[in-house]
């Protein structure tokens, strides 16, 4: 499972780092997103929920 982030799409709102926390992540001030720690149907909801669909799930 792949996903892309928008950067520019992207309202900062942390959504989904609180919804999710061992998949997306901010270290060192980098996003990271490791899809693969977390059921897709998880993954996958919270990617709906992006309040400025700055993400995608493309794989
Ligand atoms: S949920 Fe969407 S808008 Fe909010 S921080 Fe994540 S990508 Fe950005």
């Amino acid at each position: 499972m792949k996903i892309q982030w928008d950067e520019k799409q992207c309202s900062h709102s942390g959504l989904f780092v609180k919804s999710l926390p061992e998949v997306f992540k901010v270290e060192n001030g980098q996003f990271i997103i490791e899809p693969d720690k977390a059921a897709e149907n998880e993954v996958v909801n919270v990617i709906k929920q992006c309040p400025s669909s700055a993400l995608k799930h493309i794989d």
